[in-house]
């Protein structure tokens, strides 16, 4: 749906316009069917249909959503002029990223300031734009479906938060998080429970068990960096792909932080080289096959503040 929406809106980004998941499925006959937005709800509904093994109701439920034709909801955004043509652009999207956690279902409840280790809460939407020339990321757009959940009717709403990152361009919809520098305070870092050990226990001598979180979606824990919950986000493996990383890190950037490749900045031999390891979106790794051409290799860190990201990377050298 955001391939073709975004297609019929911008006709020269149609051959650019990316994402984890296909369009081809195979229903329960072992037919194989390409889904695409038809011309109307019900052509749409039919298709569906056949991959939901003939499911009507909930293939028409999906084809409503899908031809609604939904109100601009950011009236902030309409003011804003970015200096980029379509044609320069490319599009990374991850229609659901912390699949698993959405699959599960569960509800956490958890106090407000605090992230989620687990659950719904995990489960975002992300649409991140590069620039094709460079692979910066421009712009980000990430999704909450299950942002709060009403105690009077149980009904879930979402948030969205965006940010542009382009040039003297700065903006994001959240507010850069107060800097946590009050005396005595330590830095946080959120990480994946499956982070190899000596990373774990570099960065609990570093920041203090207390100040060392776990928490699933890679999407989710960059969020949690952007959002202040934590001051930065460490990955050693190269577990997370182009779609997961390019909305939040154009976020980043808007707030004056960013995401390095990990290996590649614990090679650089001084402070200044450190930033100039960003993650970029353009070009995928040759020597790879299917998804793994478009992976993260070398891990990555998530960071705000740069002195941050050097302390970080002083406390990993020559551990990995
Ligand atoms: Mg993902």
């Amino acid at each position: 749906m955001i391939r073709h929406d975004v297609g019929a809106q911008f006709p020269e980004m149609a051959d650019f316009i990316h994402g984890e998941e296909s369009n081809k499925f195979e229903n329960g006959l072992g037919e194989s069917v390409i889904v695409t937005v038809c011309g109307t709800e019900e052509e749409t509904a039919a298709l569906l249909a056949t991959v939901l093994d003939g499911d009507r109701t909930a293939a028409s439920l999906l084809a409503r959503a899908i031809h609604q034709n939904p109100a601009t909801t950011d009236a902030s955004t309409d003011a804003l002029t970015v200096p980029l043509s379509p044609s320069e652009l490319g599009i990374w999207i991850d229609p659901i990223d912390a699949t698993s956690q959405y699959i599960e279902g569960r509800e956490e409840v958890l106090e407000e300031g605090h992230l989620f280790p687990s659950g719904l809460h995990c489960a975002l939407v992300l649409i991140g734009v590069y620039l094709r020339s460079t692979g910066e990321p421009v712009m980000g757009v990430i999704n909450q479906p299950f942002n709060y959940k009403e105690p009077s009717n149980g009904r879930w709403s979402g948030k969205h938060f965006w940010g542009v990152s382009c040039g003297d361009i700065n903006i994001c919809s959240l507010s850069r998080p107060k800097c946590g520098s009050e005396k005595g305070r330590g830095l946080s870092a959120v990480l994946s429970s499956s982070e190899k050990q000596v990373v774990k226990e570099s960065l609990t001598s570093l920041c203090g068990p207390e100040k060392l979180m776990y928490a699933s979606g890679a999407g989710y824990k960059i969020l949690c960096v952007i959002q202040g919950l934590a001051d930065v986000y460490v990955l050693s493996e190269g577990s997370t792909y182009k779609w997961d990383s390019c909305a939040p890190h154009a976020l980043l950037r808007a707030l004056g932080g960013g995401v390095v490749d990990l290996s590649k900045s614990l090679q650089s031999a001084s402070k200044a080289q450190e930033g100039q390891a960003e993650l970029t979106y353009h070009q995928s790794q040759t020597e790879c096959k299917g998804a793994d051409r478009w992976a993260n290799q070398g891990g990555l860190v998530a960071y705000r503040d740069c002195s941050q990201l050097h302390s970080i990377l002083t406390a990993l050298k020559g551990k990995l």
